[in-house]
Parts: C-alpha cells; structure tokens; sequence
C-alpha cells in the first residue's frame, strides 16, 4: 500500500527546533559561546581553504564577492542563466554584467565549451552553478579561466558536501557560496557561507558582514514558525489526507491559488537596490544549528545517491524522458533528482492521479525573463530545459520504496504516452 509522501520536506529533524529553541535561550542567558567562529574554522577546514564567513543568506554572500571581483573594470560575469533569478540581481546590484551561457542538457549546468567561447577581456568573473548537487566540469573550466586569468565563482548552494576527486566544491575556485536554506542540504531557517583563499577578498567581505546586525531576532523566529507549519503539513498522516488532496485538484485542475502555495521561487522581480534586510548576519544560534548537522552530511548523501540510483537504475532506456547523468564517485549528490519530459504538466498530472506527489522544477531561464530582457542572449538548450524538468524526491525522510514506486508509475506514463518527448 503507497499513500502519498510529500514532494518537499524541509530537510531538517524535529531537533532542529529543540536545539534552535535551546541556544537561543542560552545565547540571551550568555552561556552559549558564539557559534559563528568555530563554524567558520570548521567548515574552511572541511572544504580545504583559508577562510569562511557566516553570511545570512547565500545571495548575499555572491553579492559581496561580486563586488570585490567585477571592481576592476571587468564587469562581465558569465554564468548559466538556469539558477534562481534573484542571483542574477545580485551580480547587477555588485555592478556586473550578466553573460548568459547555455548549459548541458542532461546535467543541467553550464557547458564549458561555451564558457570558452564567451570569455573575452572585460569578463570579470565566470560563475559556475553546480545545480541540483550535480558538479559542473569544474576542472575544464578552471583550467579555461585559469589560462585566461579569470576567477571562477562557484554557486555552491545546492551542492553542500559534493567532492570531486575528494576535495569539496565550492573550494575550487576563487571564492564560493553554501547555502542552509530551508530546502537545501542542511537546513538552518536560512543562513549561507563564503569560502575562499583569497586573503584580501575575505578580509572585506569579513568587514562588511561584521559591520551588519544580526538577522532580526522578529523575523528567525517567524521563519521557523512558517517551517514548523510546513513540517506539520507534509508530515505523513497530515499530508496524505489533506495535503495531498489540495495539492492534486491544484495540478489536476489548474487551481492557480493552490499552484502558488508550492511554488518555490518568488515571482522575478528586478531589484533596483540591495535590500536592507539583507544586509544581516547570520546568528550565533543559526551557526550551532548548522554545526550540529555536520556530522550528518555524508550520510545525508548516502541517502540520496542511493535513492538516485533506484531512479537511474528503473528508468535508465525509458524513452520519453531524460535523466541526469549517474555518479558515484562523490561528485554529484542529488539534491532532487531531474527528470525532463516533453509535456511535464502531463506527466505531474498522471503521477498525482496515481497517488505520487512531485514537483515542476519552478526556476526559469533568467535569459527569457521579462525583467532580464536587455540582458538577453538566445540560450536554447537553457530554454528546453527549463520547460521539462521535474524533481523527483531524494530527501532524507523518503525512502527507498517510495522511490521504486515512483519509477513503476512513470514507466507506466511513459508506456502509455508512448515513448515520445524528452
Ligand atoms: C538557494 C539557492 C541560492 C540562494 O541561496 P540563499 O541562501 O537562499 O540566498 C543560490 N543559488 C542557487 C542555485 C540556489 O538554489
């Protein structure tokens, strides 16, 4: 017997919570020593560089190393244009210039051979995106940027505890951004990190965040009350009767209303500004949240490479659709695993009919979107992409018999759809 298991869980324990609530109270009392340094020290030696620096939100921490490297009168930024829009605002606000670079097909980040082409003497910088926790080809395009002198950002935010070759991502290239979001690897009710080697580049954005006050005591707490509320809601004997309901008439019927509820990326706007409310650090209780979760990392991944591997394994020489590419070997660890199929609408549609609750990959190609139109550069493989990807659940409290089933009911999609698309 399958009852539905929710798309999305915050990825966190119930003793997330206890121990929020708990340095928190022993932060006010001055009994907490401050978790910020030791996470710092700690992370920078996980990921085998010289510095890291607790920063509120990942976006942020891009912001501030942006606005170091696109200073010297190199303002353009390659980057894929398949990443959260809002990122693309940061590179502007830095005073950068966004060069939209298509990306892969199948692993969803950015090509390098393009990369190549792209780099001329007023790029600034070449980030790279390793989306869905899938690494880019992160030593090709060193070794490009590195030829070209140009430093390499790395978005980092979904790849936390990724490795290649047994070194982390995010310590590849010049600087890099985790992020601990509610949705990512590990869950801190938002909060991210810079790492870097680069002294000078540290020593700045350290200034500039320690001049910041810490993330507004009001606001954590309401963020952690709406995560509790989403913990309550996609619990097991919560969702399936009730959640799962309202979700399937909003895929089934096209309810706008309930469609809106799990969307996951905010309407794309054009920031004029950086917001004030960004301007933040991170708690001290964020960090001791953070801290405690390290530890589980490798687990963590353990968990969803081997549900990944049910999925590849199942649906690997399906026709109609298009998985990402299978690795073992440390480097890709499968926040969710992208699936990309013609009519994805359809195939969301069926699955919920038959009790299997996934989510539309919502993120779009900054390079079609309204706000980012002067910046356009025709990037197809970004666009198709974009239109077909569905995340199937890897999270921690999803389990492997849930995984099987989902690959038993798209094989039945896809057989019934008659292999077209992808
Ligand atoms: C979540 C995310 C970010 C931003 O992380 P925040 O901590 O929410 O600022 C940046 N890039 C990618 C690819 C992300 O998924």
């Amino acid at each position: 017997m399958f009852t539905p298991r929710a798309r999305y869980r915050f990825y966190g324990s119930p003793g997330n919570y206890v121990s929020a609530a708990r340095h928190a109270v022993s932060r006010a009392l001055g009994r907490d020593p401050d978790g910020r340094e030791l996470l710092e020290a700690r992370i920078a030696e996980l990921v085998g560089v010289e510095h890291a620096i607790c920063v509120p939100q990942a976006r942020y921490g891009l912001y501030l190393i942006f606005a170091q490297l696109v200073k010297s009168g190199r303002p353009r930024v390659v980057m894929s244009p398949y990443t959260i829009h809002d990122v693309v605002n940061m590179v502007l606000l830095a005073g950068g210039q966004p060069v939209f670079c298509d990306i892969e097909r199948d692993t969803c980040n950015i090509d390098a051979a393009q990369v190549e082409k792209l780099i001329d003497d007023q790029t600034g910088a070449v980030m790279i995106t390793h989306l869905h926790g899938l690494a880019c080809d992160v030593e090709r395009i060193l070794q490009v940027c590195t030829a070209r002198g140009v430093p390499v950002v790395e978005d980092a935010a979904q790849a936390f505890g990724a490795r290649v070759g047994g070194r982390w991502l995010g310590g590849f290239g010049r600087a890099g951004v985790f992020s601990f979001g509610r949705a990512k690897n590990i869950n801190a009710f938002y909060g991210g990190m810079v790492v870097t080697s680069d002294a000078a580049l540290a020593r700045t954005i350290r200034d500039e965040v320690a001049a910041n006050p810490d993330e507004d005591a009001k606001k954590l707490a309401k963020r952690i009350a709406h995560c509790l509320v989403g913990d309550v809601m996609t619990a097991p004997p919560v969702f399936s009767p009730l959640t799962f309901r309202l979700f399937r008439l909003g895929a089934v019927r096209g309810v706008k209303s309930v469609n809106k509820i799990v969307q996951t990326e905010d309407d794309p706007t054009r920031k004029a500004q950086l917001p004030d409310a960004y301007r933040r650090r991170l708690t001290s209780m964020q960090a001791h949240l953070i801290h405690e979760q390290l530890a589980s990392v490798d687990e963590l991944t353990a968990h969803r490479r081997e549900l990944a591997r049910i999925y590849h394994d199942g649906l690997s020489g399906e026709r109609g659709i298009r998985l990402p590419p299978w690795r073992e070997d440390g480097s890709h660890i499968y926040l969710q695993y992208p699936v990309q199929l013609e009519d994805r609408w359809d195939y969301v549609r069926y699955m919920m009919q038959h009790d299997r609750d996934l989510a539309i990959q919502h993120m779009a190609s900054a390079a079609e979107l309204e706000i980012f139109q002067d910046l356009r550069r025709d990037c197809p493989e970004a666009r198709a992409t974009a239109e077909r990807v569905v995340l199937l659940p890897t999270y921690p409290k999803y389990n492997a018999g849930e995984a099987h089933r989902n690959v038993e009911v798209t094989r039945a999609y896809l057989r019934s759809r008659g292999g077209h698309g992808a």
